[in-house]
């Protein structure tokens, strides 16, 4: 079972550790990265996420920077910030912290982080870049997933790979990732018709819909390989027994803290099936942060036209 699980902890302890080795050239050549995060308001989840990005960064010798904005100090508020943080020599990457309050037009808001600074990958200029296949800041889930595919030897040229989810933060992105890395590439969204037909068609399935086991084990062709990008919090016992029949240490784990996470593959029933599997926690996620301390270094190198 072990040799099946895709370990997305190491694959990202290994990203981290290359990115601190860059950081550490260019600090030599006096250049600091820096990344900046914009939190509006105080969603408890987005004040863990921007929590982490700070340490991640510092960790590898980069500089953060957080700013808070109470949830009602409104659109134009939020654009004189990020105009600020575009017009500060400083800073190299700057992120708002999504989804942003009622309210906020997000897609106004991303438009007018400058595009060289735009470490999520979400501005306009760098999602048609990317749809050119000539990338230049790359969403850090789909970018995070393609370096897992990659060090762990997963073939993806000419295979059938299966996306479900399209948002614009995971599906599309990485369904575009896929298309240049040359695989086969069809799309599921809620309105596919019969969903089961078309996953069992892949060599390569990701799961991105953000709905808990959706994916089981009819959905999967025997040797298919799995990536689960899903985060769901398991609060209620029963929800564990039914999905982890049997798992001690998981009900430990939640019998320890009052929750666990699992994902959108039913996890227990699927991995018999799989070659490879992503689990949750420890697959994709630990993935996302590696890669945007890996754009951000990027960033600072490319403002300075130093890509090598
Ligand atoms: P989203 O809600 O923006 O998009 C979900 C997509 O799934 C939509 O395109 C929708 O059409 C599709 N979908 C919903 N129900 C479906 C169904 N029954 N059948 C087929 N398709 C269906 O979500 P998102 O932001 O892309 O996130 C998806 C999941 O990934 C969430 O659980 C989120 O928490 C998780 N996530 C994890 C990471 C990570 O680092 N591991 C990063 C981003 C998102």
């Amino acid at each position: 079972m072990n040799e099946k699980l895709l370990d997305g902890k190491r694959v990202a302890a290994e990203i981290r550790a290359e990115v601190g080795e860059r950081v550490a050239e260019l600090r030599g050549r006096g250049i600091i990265p820096r990344l900046d995060v914009i939190l509006v308001g105080d969603d408890p989840a987005s004040k863990v996420y921007v929590g982490a990005k700070a340490r991640a960064c510092e960790k590898l010798g980069m500089v953060s920077g957080t700013h808070r904005l109470e949830p009602n100090a409104g659109q134009a508020a939020l654009e004189r910030l990020i105009g600020d943080l575009n017009a500060d020599p400083e800073v190299d990457g700057i992120l708002v912290q999504l989804p942003l309050p009622e309210g906020y037009d997000t897609h106004a808001a991303l438009d007018v982080i400058d595009p060289a600074k735009d470490v999520d990958g979400f501005h306009p200029r760098n999602v048609g870049l990317l749809q050119q296949g000539r990338p230049s800041l790359t969403p850090c889930t789909p970018a995070g997933i393609m370096e897992l595919l990659r060090r762990e030897e997963i073939p993806v040229k000419g295979q059938r790979a299966v996306v479900v989810g399209r948002s614009d933060i995971v599906g599309k992105p990485l369904a575009m990732l896929l298309l240049h890395a040359h695989a086969t590439v069809t799309l599921c969204h809620s309105r596919t018709r019969d969903l089961t037909s078309v996953t069992r068609e892949a060599d390569l399935l990701v799961a991105a819909a953000g709905k808990l086991a959706l994916i089981g084990p009819e959905h999967v062709k025997p040797g298919a390989a799995v990536i689960d990008v899903g985060i769901h919090r398991l609060t209620r016992r029963e929800e564990v027994e039914r999905l982890f029949p049997g798992d001690e240490a998981r009900m430990a784990r939640f019998e320890a803290k009052g929750s666990v996470l699992t994902g959108d593959v039913d996890f227990v029933r699927v991995a018999p099936l799989a070659s490879r599997i992503t689990p949750v926690p420890g697959g994709v996620g630990p993935l996302t942060i590696a890669m945007l301390m890996s754009n951000t270094e990027r960033a600072a190198r490319l403002r300075r036209g130093r890509e090598e």
